[in-house]
């Protein structure tokens, strides 16, 4: 059945990324076809809510004519220019300024990639030339937590702190101190409360920031929200807290909102649901709802001063992308903050919320769900072996990857993280989509009881 198919030809060209290849050769891809709202097609009409958004960034849906018509009209006008040695364009200076207007307003300055991973990149390689433009060369460390996601570039990757990042890749490879991961339920302690644990993690930074040196660190970068490790949630007084320690030490403060920006949390950006105000934001996915590739590093201006003083002596800021700054991508953009802004998106991720969190929280009761968490319109179950004592299943990732597979056939598509289960759906849901979401999510931990018995 799979010759001359698509998925005979993808099993015999293709490497996925995050994927069993010998399972996939077997089995082949799932060939999503066409989108619609909040839903997606596969290539045999199956139908299927996307209740991940694809990967946590299609804020507008899948079917927004809108963008198709900003991209070709800018394709039409002007398909390509870059942004090196002073040349620039009229969509990404828009967009600058949009970013500029929409940002805290500590944030003034903006350099565009195409990636998130490119963007923290670009975002350690600025605080090396920063401080050795200051003339601290040694201020060159990160700070950063088990289970934040930045990326796989090898500088990102190196800040990401999930093992299957690291471990097969001999990553880190750049000078990175892993914190203990801000996740109540997992990394408590035994009998220990909620801000009790607050109080160790901070004691924690500030003995590490001892012990490594404050002029040995460049900066702290963290999630606001632990999205693609698990949807982790951080307990209060968290982000207070490291604001503070790394304030007192001079230690740059990253806010990597590539899922949490653009009012995942109900809020415009992540930091301002935790109270907190980065020096520095990673912005992606939800940019463009990725329907072009783009991200932007948003920035304080004492930073871009520090940057551009020295330009003139040690030389110009050598980092850049061919498609820094794209024309479609950034008029796409536009486009999409515009439709974000004209159907209030983020009012109707926090209005929301409540029906939401409430349907994941639902599922506590369930004999296989550990925990079920989340705030905004972003949420997960986590699958346990034994409930009581919280023991994960001897193979991890077995009850996940069952719960995926249901999930298809129930027509709901959701990310399993080891045996977390996160949803994250388009910011266009309405009430009765969220009804149907967990109308689907529960008939797929029905099901699934039985299937992770076998
Ligand atoms: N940072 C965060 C918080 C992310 O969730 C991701 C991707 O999921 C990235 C960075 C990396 O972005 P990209 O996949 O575009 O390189």
């Amino acid at each position: 059945a799979l010759s001359n198919s698509l998925a005979a030809a993808d099993i015999a060209t293709t490497m996925h990324p995050y994927t069993n290849l010998r399972q996939h050769e077997k089995t082949g891809p799932v060939v999503i076809s066409r989108g619609d709202g909040i839903r997606v097609y596969d290539e045999h009409g199956k139908e299927y809510i996307e209740g991940l958004a694809g990967l946590w960034s299609v804020a507008v849906g899948f079917s927004e004519k809108r963008l198709a018509d900003a991209a070709y009209q800018q394709m039409l006008k002007l398909p390509y220019y870059h942004t090196f040695s002073s040349k620039a364009h009229e969509p990404s200076i828009r967009l600058a300024e949009k970013l500029v207007e929409m940002t805290p307003e500590n944030l003034t300055r903006v350099f565009f990639t195409s990636s998130g991973s490119e963007a923290n990149d670009t975002i350690v390689k600025m605080m090396w030339f920063m401080n050795n433009a200051l003339g601290r060369p040694k201020k060159k460390k990160f700070l950063a937590r088990t289970k934040g996601y930045h990326g796989i570039t090898v500088a990102s990757g190196s800040l990401t702190g999930l093992p299957i990042n690291h471990r097969d890749f001999d990553l880190p490879a750049i000078p990175v101190r892993h914190l203990t991961c801000p996740h109540f339920y997992r990394f408590g302690a035994e009998g220990e409360d909620e801000a009790a644990f607050t109080a160790r993690l901070l004691a924690e930074l500030e003995s590490v920031i001892a012990e490594e040196g404050a002029d040995t660190i460049a900066a702290f970068i963290g999630e606001p929200l632990i999205a693609a490790g698990g949807v982790l949630p951080p307990p209060a007084g968290y982000w207070e807290g490291v604001e503070k320690i790394c304030r007192a030490n001079d230690i740059v403060l990253i806010a990597d909102e590539v899922i949490c920006g653009f009012g995942r949390l109900g809020t415009p950006f992540g930091c301002q649901k935790y109270g907190f105000t980065p020096d520095i934001m990673t912005l992606s996915k939800q940019i463009t709802s990725s329907y072009m590739p783009l991200a932007a590093v948003v920035f304080s201006e004492a930073i871009y001063q520090a940057i551009a003083d020295n330009t003139a002596t040690i030389g110009n800021f050598g980092h850049g992308f061919t498609a820094s700054g794209h024309p479609v991508a950034t008029a796409v953009g536009l486009e999409n903050l515009a439709i974000i802004e004209e159907r209030d998106l983020i009012g109707n991720a926090a209005r929301l919320e409540a029906s939401f969190q409430a349907g994941i929280r639902s599922f506590s009761d369930h004999p296989l769900v550990g925990e079920a968490r989340g705030t905004g319109l972003i949420g997960a179950v986590e699958l346990v072996a034994d409930k009581a004592t919280k023991r994960p299943f001897a193979k991890a990732g077995r009850a996940g990857a069952i719960a995926n597979v249901i999930g298809h056939e129930e027509g709901l598509i959701f990310r399993s993280i080891g045996d977390q289960l996160a949803l994250c759906p388009p910011m266009i849901a309405t009430e009765d989509d969220v009804k149907e979401i967990m109308t689907r999510m529960a008939r797929t931990l029905e099901r699934l009881t039985g299937a992770v018995a076998q």
